[in-house]
């Protein structure tokens, strides 16, 4: 009998032009290449990979559009034209006056908390990013999660996981007062959280409650425009709002943003800082200087700049962060019909799988989520990264490890890279892991190193 149609599938908006051969490798090869890189697929060779899903970051397919930009970048030291078409569209898309370009996202995130924090305040944030928190703290700031419950279950269905709990804000704002906060960081959606985001309504009331406290925010808007397609969504009020006029909303309470382009504007380099607040833009405009380079080009070439104005004219055009999302969804209800455990609902640029339930038979020092990336890459050449202990480093007081209550593997899906097909082999690669569990081995750390230990750090099998 014909089969019958149940439901129309969508398909991306582009065609490919260019690609790009990839290795393949056999079992024995890449079990040599993981013992080598020290059980840590941040040091593997990407040649040696097959299925790169260990970040989207800076590892975006750039449109026509934006190649042929790269051609009529103006490289000019001082006052480059690229860096005045970049403004126009940061100013046009986020809505802040000011803009200051940097090579990337945490060089944004290091000037700010340069400007912004003293030694001995406190900053608030819904969950943490590991280089924004870093550089918080390393400006003297103790990070406070102040992030809702439901953030840290991954199996509850809290439609804005990333949404702030008040009261653990105001519960901080009457310990040490209001004065010590300079302001509250919030981002969306929260990465650490399985790229859950943040509603409009939840920032609207923090807004009202950081006015009348007298405290600031900023918004980490990496990923902004992914949150503004799950408010369109998932929001009551938004459906028929355009990305565009959601992001402009999105922002308005903040005082500033800083931004990582190798995300959201579908670039492999780049960075800025924006904000409404004159005396912060002219002070990160001189610590630029001092970092990154001159403040029309900050550590970028103007190619790069003029790339980055033509990703935010992209990134904001609805058939296309659909398709991004609706990849990164449709790996994720795969792998739930084969039973394994994901972090729900999905979230907007990953799917994070369960480690801790995946593994069940080892302990969180036996760094399950790191073992299981390891153990994906030696199955298929498919590269994730650990999002759990390892990343969660040490406590800077007292020296202990975190103990995170999420121990995820992050299958992070680059922009307009890799196809369907790419991702049922994949899916596959997965189940068969999850069939055979029960033999997979835990990992010993056996070299550390000081900061942000995940990208460095070595393992063996025990
Ligand atoms: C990637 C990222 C950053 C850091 O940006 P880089 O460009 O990697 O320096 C900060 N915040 C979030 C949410 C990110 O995803």
């Amino acid at each position: 009998m014909a089969k019958k149609i149940v439901k129309r599938s969508w398909a991306e908006p582009f065609k490919i032009k260019v690609v790009e051969p990839i290795k393949m490798t056999t079992r024995a090869f890449r079990e040599k290449a993981i013992k080598e890189a020290g059980y840590n697929t941040f040091l593997l060779r990407s040649e040696d990979v097959y299925i790169d899903l260990l970040t989207d970051s800076g590892t975006n397919a750039m449109s026509d559009n934006q190649w042929a930009g790269m051609m009529i970048g103006d490289e000019a030291y001082a006052g480059s034209r690229s860096f005045y078409t970049l403004w126009d569209k940061v100013k046009k898309y986020y809505g802040m006056p000011y803009f200051v370009p940097t090579h990337q996202g945490r060089a944004a995130e290091h000037l700010v908390s340069k400007i912004l924090i003293k030694p001995g305040d406190y900053i608030a944030g819904n969950m943490y990013f590991t280089t924004t928190r870093l550089h918080q703290e390393l400006a003297g700031a103790t990070f406070v999660d102040i992030i809702i419950d439901e953030a840290h279950d991954p199996q509850n269905h809290h439609q804005f996981k990333g949404n702030i709990d008040i009261n653990k804000l105001d519960k901080l704002v009457k310990e040490v007062g209001a004065k010590k906060i300079p302001y509250i960081s919030v981002a969306g959606p929260v990465n650490m959280a399985g790229g859950q985001p943040i509603s409009m309504k939840n920032i609207s009331e923090l807004s009202a409650y950081c006015r009348k406290a007298g405290i600031k925010m900023w918004f980490d808007a990496t990923r902004a425009v992914e949150n503004a397609y799950f408010v369109k969504e998932r929001e009551a009020g938004y459906a028929d709002k355009t990305i565009a006029e959601i992001l402009k909303e999105m922002l308005v309470p903040f005082d500033g943003i800083w931004v990582s382009a190798k995300k959201d504007l579908m670039v492999n380099i780049g960075g800025f800082l924006a904000t409404r607040n004159k005396k912060v833009f002219d002070e990160a405009k001189n610590l630029c200087v001092v970092y990154e380079g001159l403040h029309t080009y900050g550590g970028l070439a103007g190619r790069d700049m003029e790339a980055m104005a033509r990703g935010i004219e992209e990134m904001v055009e609805y058939d296309t962060i659909k398709a991004r999302i609706g990849q990164v969804e449709y790996c994720g209800l795969k792998l739930m019909q084969y039973g394994i455990p994901i972090v729900e609902p999905i979230g907007g640029h990953a799917v994070f799988l369960d480690a801790k339930k995946f593994l069940p038979h080892l302990k969180q020092i036996q760094f399950p989520a790191q073992t299981l990336s390891a153990e994906i890459y030696v199955d298929s050449g498919v590269r994730g990264m650990e999002r759990g202990i390892v990343s969660a480093g040490r406590n800077i007081k007292t020296g202990d490890h975190n103990y995170p209550k999420l121990e995820l593997v992050r299958l992070t899906f680059p922009r307009r890279v890799y196809t369907q097909a790419h991702i049922d082999v994949t899916v596959e690669s997965i189940a068969q892991l999850y069939e055979d569990r029960k033999k997979i081995r835990g990992l010993k750390m056996v070299y550390e190193p000081k900061y942000l230990r995940f990208f460095q750090g070595r393992f063996e099998k025990l």
